[in-house]
Formats: structure tokens, sequence, C-alpha cells
């Protein structure tokens, strides 16, 4: 099939190009810059890649069977109030455009499927309660973030297949939460981040994308999925494991002052949790490659 993805270019799109174009589908790179995509995407790597900027994101999706929607400003940085607003305004913008194109396609140009990615910052944080896919929506500002994304996906036509993953932290190689986390956990020799009774609600960059390809291929996958392993843990334990992989020791809590320092507000992300359970992905018989972190951190670090 022909796939067109946003985001394409980001952590989780990169490995979800290589595994579309692995399987022999054509992928269409939704992006704003050409330049850039091209430097990720070179031809001789991704041979019969289509790189479509703005202008051109119309012919791609009439052409797709399928669209993927990954982008947004990242949200793991200093929250200045301009930030705030572009974190909420980017998701809004390009879910609304990829929705519309689909919508006003004519129906024989019309993909079939779309999967939108929204987050778990939907359910807000707790350090008790255990969250699935049935479950209400939090108050905070990243809960208001992801709700307002959902309902712009939800306008899509009602003939098109619609596939919400509410991602939980992606786990991976260069790039995501660890590549950030890592140099601080070195720098303090490495103990729980805050108090370390936080969820912390992971999922392996390989199984993401293994279930991104799943909802775009398998027609059961449909409505909202949280995309997070089977095995939610507290940050302190995260730690622990991260300490026995890196071969460190794990006894000097990160303070929160020093990871706001370099996260600004983005650090709530990390710093307050939820814990999160697959429930839906479960139901569908989704395989989990990697449903223990510390499998998961091997494999990576
Ligand atoms: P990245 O931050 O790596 O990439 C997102 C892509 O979005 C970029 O490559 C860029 O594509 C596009 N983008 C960046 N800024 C803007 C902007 N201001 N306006 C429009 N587009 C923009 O994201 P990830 O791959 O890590 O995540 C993909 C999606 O999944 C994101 O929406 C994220 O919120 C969500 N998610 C990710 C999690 C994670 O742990 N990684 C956890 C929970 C949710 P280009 O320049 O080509 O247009």
């Amino acid at each position: 099939m022909t796939v067109s993805v946003t985001g394409a270019t980001g952590f989780i799109g990169r490995r979800l190009v290589q595994r579309l174009q692995g399987d022999n589908h054509s992928v269409h790179v939704l992006t704003r810059s050409r330049s850039r995509a091209e430097l990720i995407f070179p031809a001789r790597e991704f041979p019969g890649i289509v790189i479509a900027e703005e202008v051109k994101w119309k012919d791609s999706i009439q052409s797709s069977n399928a669209v993927v929607n990954l982008a947004g400003l990242p949200i793991s940085t200093r929250w200045s109030p301009e930030i705030k607003k572009e974190i909420k305004d980017s998701r809004i913008r390009v879910t609304s455009k990829v929705v519309d194109l689909i919508n006003k396609s004519p129906q024989e140009a019309r993909p079939a499927v779309l999967v939108s990615a929204t987050a778990v910052g939907y359910y807000g944080t707790s350090e008790t309660q255990i969250f699935d896919e049935s479950s209400p929506s939090g108050s905070d500002y990243l809960a208001e973030v992801c709700r307002e994304w959902e309902a712009t996906a939800f306008t899509v036509n009602k003939d098109v297949r619609l596939a919400l993953v509410r991602i939980g932290v992606v786990l991976g190689k260069d790039g995501g939460a660890l590549a950030k986390m890592i140099p601080m956990f070195k720098m303090f020799a490495g103990g729980p981040l805050g108090s370390g009774q936080q969820w912390f609600s992971w999922i392996h960059l390989d199984d993401i994308v293994n279930l991104i390809y799943e909802a775009l291929v398998n027609p059961s996958y449909k409505g909202v999925i949280n995309g997070t392993a089977p095995n939610p843990v507290r940050l302190a334990e995260m730690c622990n494991q991260l300490g026995d992989v890196l071969g460190r020791p794990s006894w000097l809590p990160v303070p929160d002052f020093a990871l706001k320092a370099v996260l600004g507000e983005g650090a709530t992300v990390v710093l307050e949790g939820q814990r999160v359970v697959p429930a839906k992905a479960k139901e569908l018989g989704f395989r989990f490659k990697y449903p223990y972190v510390k499998d998961a951190l091997k494999t990576i670090l």
C-alpha cells in the first residue's frame, strides 16, 4: 500500500518509514522542510520515497491508501508561554490539515485509514490510579492538549477507519526521552528523578512502530489504543534498571531542580507520571517484543 506520514522525519517516524519500506510499502513523507527530509531520507538509501512539502500534501494524501499523523513540536523542552502555545497549536494545525485534506478528497481517492498519534498525557497524572482506554481525561495542560488533538482527529470522515494511538514514553536509540535522561543520570550517579514514586509508562521504539504498523494493516484496530508496554514501572525502578544496564550505582536522587533547569516545565512529563496499561492492544492480541523495561534498556544501550 501507499502511506503518507506526517512527522516522518522524527524519532518514531524515521523508524516507521524504514519498517514500511522494508515491507515493500510506498511512503510519502509529508514535511515542512524538503531539504531537511532529503538529508534524513537520502534517495540511495530510501529508493522510491516521495518527499512532499506542504503544497504537495493534497496530492500525496489522495494517492495514498493510509495516512499516519505524527507531527508536533517536541514537548521535552523549556516551556515558555509561546512554546506552550505552539506545542498545542502545531498538533491541532497539522491534524486539522490532514483531516481536511482526507475529508475533501473525492471518495475514490480517499485513504481508507488514518492512524493518528496522541499521548498518555491525556489521562493527567497520578501515583495511585491505573488508566486504560476507558479512563477519563485529566485536568492539566497536557491532558487538554491531548483532548483537543484527539477531538480534531475524530472529525475525519466516518468512512475512514481511525486509530488513535495514545503513546507512552518511547525508549529507543538516538533520541526521545532516554537521550535526555542519560547524561543527567550519569552526572548525578543516577538515582531516581524527583521522588521516584511517579509512574513511568514506557514503550520500546520497535513496539510502538509495530503497533502503528498493525493499526495500518489490521481492520480490527480502531478507536483509541494505548501505546504503552504492559509493565509500566515507577521511576525509581526505571532508574535502578538504567543504573544496572549502564553499570552505574543508582543511589543519589537526581534533584527536581536539576531536571527543571534542563527541561523547564517540560520536566513534568518525567517528574509526574501515570500508570497506563495497554488493555486494547492486549485484547487485539498484539505481541510486545519488549514487555519488561530491563530487556528494552539492554537492547537499546
Ligand atoms: P519528534 O519530535 O521526533 O518529531 C515530530 C515531527 O513533527 C518532526 O520531525 C517535524 O517534522 C514535525 N514538527 C516539529 N515541530 C513542528 C511544528 N512546530 N509544527 C508542525 N510540525 C512540527 O516526535 P516523535 O517521533 O518523538 O513523536 C511523534 C508523535 O508522537 C509526536 O506528536 C509526539 O507528541 C507523540 N508522542 C511521542 C512520544 C515519545 O516519547 N517520543 C510520547 C508520546 C507521544 P517535519 O519537520 O518533517 O515537518
